[in-house]
């Protein structure tokens, strides 16, 4: 086989180049809409739909949905049309929108890093099974992702939702999307800081406030105390980030500018100490200057990491403090980027003599009748709650070490394992052509199989090696960061068909060595040899590794 580590490219250095023409700021006076998703913000706050919903659409019917809400609005409710099933991924580019919408929803519901109760667990595992036909994916973004909601049925799951706590606003939108939060906060032995307050707080100002409901796009947020950043904060566009200083202790860093898709960036770290309590003051600081200097005219330089690009990090700080904070940041050295696993699969020790376990569902894909039954497991052992991971995983929190062992089996017995193969542990699905109107590949099937067949062929794999599959370039599942990280394209077969496959990235990683993979023109592979491609690379990496050499260190060797 060939070599598989010279056929690519030098890895990418992404060059954004500096505007020749101002773009869209309102900072600079662009206060007129440049594009039709600007203009629809202006004409009608996106919060505003809810209203609607609960009032006017839930009660006439799919019909009666404005475009502009249906197709716009709605995603700051947490609702998209989902896909119409059997459309094939050919089509995605080439059809009109409407058309590629089914009359059901999908909808998301965010968790924020939150503890939930078995109450809770169970409430969103009914919901499941009440009205979306026992669909809820646990997502990378620790969102439950519900499919084939009915209009009808909204305010009736929106009450349920909010008699457990939780909420599906802004889960979509040019707005704050939902928050990752450490899914060990407060009960890791080995934490610097618990930044639950920090989160909440954020939460309770600013979700549903209209003064950042009009962002020029999505905006994610990552908070973690834990030495393990595990909530990938280099791929968020504002993250707080455990760090000591040496005299005021423990405390964030502020990361920004990180993001993926199809200009893909790693955040800039701004190497400040800043205390829990200033947190929320300095998240309204970051989004109020992405809200005010963000570029507007095109959608595809409207994340914020295009900003923090072209200003580099100081003028970043400067401007948060000098324009929205009203005072400057300590400076310190930002936190050594760890190494290992990030995902807490397995069982731990708590700082209090209980246990966290963390369980692995196969790439997110859960159930209502699967939430329902852990539910009642968690009751049974008396857990004091469950968190949802980047990595879509779930942590058991406070599990009393003598209901351990059954507590173990019986998760084994449902499927949520805490000792999953490695395969299952670190592959990661977004929601691909299933549900999805942007996909051009099936992922969340495909995925599991290929997980099946990895286990088969390599049951006793001794290293992590991430395999992440997206449906297409957006990256929802961090393509660029993966050992394998697979894009969803159509690609020609032995007879020159277009067939659905994958173009290759290899050697991607976060945490210390933050790299993005290696596009290897050269590896595009179809859907069907999806397995046996795998096995040639894990085969070749296990073959010419030195001791300890990771499968990202052998790739860049
Ligand atoms: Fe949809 Fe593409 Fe995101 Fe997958 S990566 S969920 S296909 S937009």
């Amino acid at each position: 086989m060939p070599d598989l580590r010279f056929q690519s490219q030098p890895p990418r250095h992404t060059e954004v180049p500096r505007p020749k023409r101002a773009e869209g700021q309102w900072s600079l006076g662009y206060t007129e809409p440049l594009n039709k998703n600007e203009q629809s913000k202006k004409d009608d706050d996106p919060l505003n739909v809810r209203a609607r919903i609960l009032h006017i659409y839930s009660k006439r019917g799919f019909d009666s949905i404005d475009p502009a809400d249906l197709r716009g609005r709605f995603r700051w409710m947490g609702l998209y049309t989902q896909r119409k099933p059997g459309i094939d991924g050919g089509k995605t580019a080439v059809l009109e929108e409407e058309e590629l919408d089914a009359r059901y929803f999908m909808m998301r519901v965010r968790s924020d890093g939150r503890l939930l109760s078995s109450q809770t667990v169970r409430a969103l595992g009914t919901i499941g099974v009440d009205f979306a036909r026992d669909t809820a994916d646990v997502t990378d973004r620790e969102n439950i992702q519900y499919h084939w909601i009915r209009i009808e049925d909204v305010p009736e799951i929106w009450k349920r939702l909010d008699d457990a706590g939780l909420s599906s606003l802004e889960a979509c939108g040019d707005s704050p999307r939902p928050f990752l939060g450490s899914p060990v906060a407060g009960v890791a032995a080995d934490e610097i800081i618990d930044g639950t307050w920090a989160l909440e707080e954020i939460y309770r100002r600013y979700i549903g406030d209209p003064r950042f409901s009009n962002l020029p796009r999505k905006f994610k947020t990552a908070l973690t105390g834990h030495p393990s950043h595990d909530v990938s904060p280099e791929t968020n566009d504002v993250s707080f980030v455990g760090t000591v200083h040496p005299e005021h202790g423990a405390g964030f860093d502020l990361w920004v500018g990180g993001g993926l898709s199809t200009n893909p960036m790693l955040a800039q770290k701004a190497g400040v100490w800043i205390p829990l309590e200033q947190v929320p003051d300095v998240w309204e600081a970051v989004a109020s200057t992405f809200r005010d200097y963000g570029y507007r005219r095109l959608r595809s330089r409207a994340r914020l990491k295009f900003l923090v690009a072209d200003w580099g990090i100081e003028k970043f700080v400067e401007v948060v403090e000098n324009e929205y904070l009203g005072q400057r940041l300590e400076r310190t050295p930002s936190p050594a980027s760890p190494t290992g696993h990030r995902d807490h699969i397995g069982v731990h020790e708590q700082k209090d003599g209980a246990l966290y376990v963390g369980i692995a569902p196969t790439v997110g894909r859960v159930s209502g009748t699967l939430l329902v039954q852990l539910a009642d497991l968690m009751d049974a052992y008396a857990v004091r709650g469950a968190r949802l991971t980047p990595y879509q995983k779930i942590v058991l929190i406070g599990v009393q070490p003598e209901a351990l062992e059954p507590l173990l089996d019986d998760l084994d017995r449902i499927g949520l394992s805490a000792r999953p193969s490695q395969w299952r542990r670190n592959t990661m699905a977004c929601t691909g052509i299933e549900f999805c109107k942007l996909a051009i590949v099936d992922t969340k099937n495909r995925a599991r199989d290929l997980v099946a067949e990895l286990e088969r062929r390599f049951p006793d794999l001794d290293t992590a090696i991430s395999v992440n599959v997206n449906g297409c370039p957006n990256a929802c599942a961090r393509t660029q960061v993966a050992d394998i990280g697979l894009k969803g394209q159509l690609v020609l077969d032995d007879d020159g068909n277009q067939v659905e496959g994958f173009q290759v990235h290899l050697g991607g990683a976060t945490g210390l060595g933050a790299n993005f993979g290696r596009k290897l023109r050269a590896h595009k592979v179809t859907s069907a040899e999806l397995d046996d491609y795998v096995t040639a690379v894990v085969t070749a990496y296990l073959a010419q590794r030195t001791d300890g050499e990771s499968f990202a260190d052998w790739v860049v060797r």
